[in-house]
Order: C-alpha cells, then sequence, then structure tokens
C-alpha cells in the first residue's frame, strides 16, 4: 500500500490535528474543495513495500486473518500458505471484535474448510492483542481481552515473522460488541428511539469515541505497524426502520441514537428533537403495518413520502448520523497520525454500499477520501447473490409494495448501475458477476478521483446457504481480475482466512500471475 511520505498535504495535517478537536478537523476538511483533495503520487498505484525498494508498484494482495487461524496452524505455516497460495504481502490480522466475522474458526453449520482444526469453536471475543493499561486510564472500557486464546498476541507473535517474508501489517477491527461481556458497555451504548440501550457505541458520546481512540493509540504505538482498517458496519435510523439491510426481518428495528449527546448536538443544529421522535415512531408505525399486511396495497411509496414530507426531522436526524459516523473516521485518523505519522488508515465500506442506493447516497467516497489513506469497498460478488435478493426482497416489503420484487430488483439494477445481472429467481444460486466488482472499483475511482488508492473486498467463501452461490476458484480468479482491470492498484481477499478454503484462496494466485506482479 502507498506509504504516508507520499502524501503532502500529511504533515500540514498532522499539526492541524494537534491542535484542534475532531470535531473542528472534521468541519475544516469537509469544508475544502473536492477539487483540492489530498494528494498522492501515481494515484496510488505504487506499492512501496517496507525496506524492499525493488518492490515498488507491486500490486497489493491483502488478506484479513483472524488469530485463530494462527493458533491452530501456527504462524510460520500460515504465512506459508497465504504467501504460496496467493502471493499475499499485506496481513490484516483482527485485534478487536465480539463478532463470527473477523474471529473464529468456521461459523456452525458451514462446512469446515480444506485447513486448521476440524473442529468448530465457541468467540468470546475482545483485544486479540495485549491490553497496555495506560492507553486506558481515562477510558471507562478497560477490561476487554479476549480469553480464548490465552497469551497469544495476534501482533506481537506476528509482526516480525511477516516483516521477515517482506510482508506489511495493518490491525484490522470493527465495530461488532457483546455487551453483556463488556463491563461498563451502557456509558458508551446508543440509545433507540424508545429509550432502550441498543447494541453498539454512540458516535456522539465522547466515552465511546476516547475509547476506540485509545485502543487506536495502543495498537500503533506499542506494535509496528504499517497502518490500520476499521469496519463501521453500521447504517442510520432511517435505513434501519425501512428494514434496507439484507438481514432477515422480525427483530425489532434499530432506531437510534436518541442519547442525551446525540439529542444536545441536534439542538445545536436546530433539529426539533420531539417532532424526530414523533416521526421515527409514525415510520415504525407504517413499516409495521406494511409488514404486517399481506395484500399488494396501492400508494405505499406516497405515503411513505408524505410521512417524510410532514417530518423533515427524519431526514435530517438520518444526516446527523452518518456525519457523526465520519467524525468518528476524523477522530482515528487523527488518532492514529498521531501514534505513528506513517500509519496508512483506512476503512471497509460495507457490502450494503453495492445494494442499498439509499446507503450509497450516505457513503460519499469522495468525503471519506479527505481523512482516509485508502478505502475498501466490499463488492463480495459470490455472497452478492443471495444478500441482494433478500435486500430486495426486504425493500419490497417496505418502501415498494407498489411493485413486484422483480420490478424492485430490474430498478436496483438500473439505479446502481449493473448489467447483465441475473433475474431475481437465479439470483441466490447464481451469486453477482465479475463485472460487478469491476464496475463498483471503477465508480470508487472515479469517485475519490484518484486521491486515494481503492482496494476491493474480495469474496472467498463469505458463507451462504448451502443450496446458495458457493464460492468457485474461477469465482475468485475472475473477481480479481476485474478489480484489477478496473484499475484497483491491490485487493483484499475477505472475510477471514479461517472460512476460506484453500483452492478457492489459489484463484487469487492465479489472477496474479495472469495479471503479472
Ligand atoms: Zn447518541
Amino acid at each position: 500500500m502507498p506509504n504516508s511520505e507520499d502524501k503532502g498535504s500529511d504533515k500540514s495535517r498532522r499539526t492541524f490535528l494537534k491542535e484542534v478537536s475532531a470535531f473542528q478537523f472534521m468541519a475544516a476538511t469537509l469544508g475544502r474543495s473536492l477539487a483540492n483533495p489530498p494528494t498522492t503520487t501515481a494515484a496510488g498505484s505504487t506499492f512501496a513495500q517496507s525496506g524492499d525498494k525493488t518492490t515498488t508498484k507491486k500490486k497489493t494482495v491483502a488478506i484479513q486473518i483472524g488469530a485463530r487461524s494462527f493458533v491452530d496452524e501456527g504462524v510460520d505455516q500460515c504465512l506459508d500458505t497465504l504467501q504460496e497460495r496467493a502471493a499475499v504481502n499485506v496481513l490484516m490480522p483482527t485485534v478487536f471484535t465480539y463478532g463470527r466475522g473477523l474471529a473464529g474458526r468456521q461459523v456452525p453449520g458451514q462446512p469446515l474448510p480444506d485447513h486448521g482444526v476440524q473442529e468448530y469453536d465457541e468467540i468470546h471475543g475482545g483485544s486479540y492483542t495485549k491490553l497496555h493499561p495506560e492507553f486506558y486510564e481515562k477510558s471507562v472500557i478497560k477490561d476487554f481481552r479476549a480469553p480464548e486464546l490465552g497469551d497469544f498476541d495476534v501482533l506481537a507473535d506476528v509482526t516480525a515473522k511477516a516483516r521477515t517474508r517482506g510482508m506489511q501489517v495493518y490491525c484490522l477491527f470493527e465495530g461488532a460488541y457483546n455487551p453483556r461481556l463488556i463491563p461498563n458497555f451502557e456509558k458508551i451504548a446508543e440509545i433507540d428511539v424508545y429509550g432502550r440501550i441498543g447494541g453498539s457505541t454512540c458516535h456522539n458520546n465522547p466515552e465511546a469515541r476516547l475509547f476506540l481512540a485509545s485502543m487506536v493509540k495502543d495498537w500503533l504505538t506499542t506494535n509496528d505497524l504499517d497502518g490500520m482498517m476499521w469496519e463501521s458496519e453500521r447504517q442510520g435510523p432511517l435505513n434501519n426502520t425501512l428494514e434496507a439491510h439484507f438481514g432477515r426481518i422480525g427483530k425489532s428495528r434499530s432506531i437510534c441514537c436518541f442519547c442525551a449527546h446525540c439529542v444536545r448536538k441536534a439542538k445545536e443544529s436546530g433539529i426539533d428533537v420531539e417532532r424526530t421522535r414523533q416521526g421515527y415512531m409514525a415510520l415504525d408505525r407504517w413499516v409495521g403495518q406494511n409488514l404486517s399486511d399481506g395484500r399488494p396495497s396501492d400508494g405505499t411509496f406516497i405515503r411513505l413520502w408524505r410521512l417524510l414530507l410532514d417530518y423533515p426531522e427524519i431526514l435530517a436526524w438520518e444526516s446527523q448520523w452518518f456525519h457523526s459516523q465520519e467524525e468518528v473516521y476524523g477522530l482515528l485518523f487523527g488518532t492514529a497520525k498521531e501514534a505513528n505519522p506513517k500509519a496508512q488508515v483506512g476503512w471497509h465500506i460495507m457490502h450494503l454500499v453495492t445494494m442499498s442506493p439509499l446507503y450509497r447516497a450516505e457513503q460519499d467516497y469522495a468525503r471519506l477520501a479527505h481523512f482516509s489513506d485508502f478505502l475498501k469497498p466490499s463488492t463480495y460478488n459470490n455472497c452478492g447473490g443471495p444478500r441482494f435478493a433478500q435486500y430486495i426482497r426486504n425493500v419490497q416489503s417496505t418502501v415498494f409494495r407498489d411493485c413486484s420484487p422483480e420490478e424492485v430488483l430490474e430498478l436496483h439494477y438500473k439505479v446502481l448501475g449493473y448489467d447483465n445481472e441475473p433475474s431475481l429467481e437465479r439470483l441466490p444460486a447464481a451469486g453477482l458477476s465479475a463485472d460487478y466488482v469491476g464496475r463498483e472499483t471503477r465508480r470508487a475511482i472515479a469517485e475519490v478521483q484518484g486521491s486515494v488508492p481503492i482496494y476491493p473486498g474480495i469474496d472467498i467463501d463469505i458463507p451462504t446457504a448451502l443450496n446458495e452461490k458457493r464460492t468457485q476458484p474461477s469465482d475468485v480468479k475472475a473477481a480479481v481480475l476485474a478489480a484489477f482491470h478496473a484499475g484497483a492498484p491491490g485487493v483484499i481477499l475477505s472475510r477471514k482466512y479461517a472460512e476460506m478454503k484453500l483452492t478457492n484462496l489459489t484463484g487469487a494466485g492465479e489472477a496474479l500471475r495472469e495479471v503479472g506482479p
């Protein structure tokens, strides 16, 4: 991945960050003209590998990997496999999560892959690297070391060995929590429109911000890392209320955040908080009525739009939500740079960005580029089939009941710019094409105007139902080739090595041999 020293604006940004709060930083950067984005050389097309000037312009092949794989298979054995199979040159070890997507072995119920311990495991979650208490003195969250792997440290026990092989190391973490297992979680939690504590953190809660920043400072100060990537796989209250996601509908809708910090911030912006609450409760009732009414009804979209006209505060609150998320990006970007000015900082953009026009509109890559060194749009085409089909069924049952699910899919293909993708009937088993990977890569590169490199996420064996699309080696090869042909300087193999078949990982290596280093 390109070195931060190539970025002329970094020095001024670091100085700037020492003097201003994260909010001020965000306000200032967001006010900067897009015609004057942060500069990089060669549009992010160079890959300066640590300590080896002969390997510039080498393509980045990064992989996300949990500590469990190193413990099960041995650090050297894992690194051998990654280099031999897929020419991996950037490791992204998971340092913090309470979720199964980035930690542990294969998801129970899914076939075990062709490597690793052939048993399912339990995960507790937390930090998979040692906590240095001095970084958490002011944090209300102090005790969160994951217990299941003993003293194994996914940074200290891996980084040096990776470096001797010429690999870079980026720590990877996600905003996935288990409130039951985190003492004091309620002090950093989001609050929904009904006053209930949610399962994630509030972007505007100072204690939540301090906790995240403390971790970043710890990792990047006490380890010799090349950078970090955060996965904030969330969206705001409007999209959640509309069930605009690819999960199953049925749980209560997450309509957050209405905590005291968010309320205060909204008031300062002149947003009527009580009207917002009434609007979201009305929207929640409207969605509930739609879902419980089995009969197609006329004029659903009209009624939704009328509700938004009655309560424009709904949109204002949604806007505050994603701008607050960007403020946290800005805070972590600045924190990382202060701890290690050379660290490269990037964001995983969740898969929904390739399905939901509502979410895509919020995730403005050009704006994100102002506080990023790279972006990883999740262009997962294999699991994209069943996920997209579920997303379409979800939004058809709420926003688009005036149309059939097939019509809603066609509308989305047109709005999102996809061509020749499968019908709704075939989509879950067929998956999306490699062309979708190429299109999303080109779109991202165009949006950031080359100011930061785009590393598309490549889906290798992300779990699907057994009768749905399953990854094949040719799928991986085609997706990687599509990303490179679209102009990406690298790819990030996702979600985690422990669920990938080695035969599929080899597909990435084959693509690299074909396209050249
Ligand atoms: Zn809040």
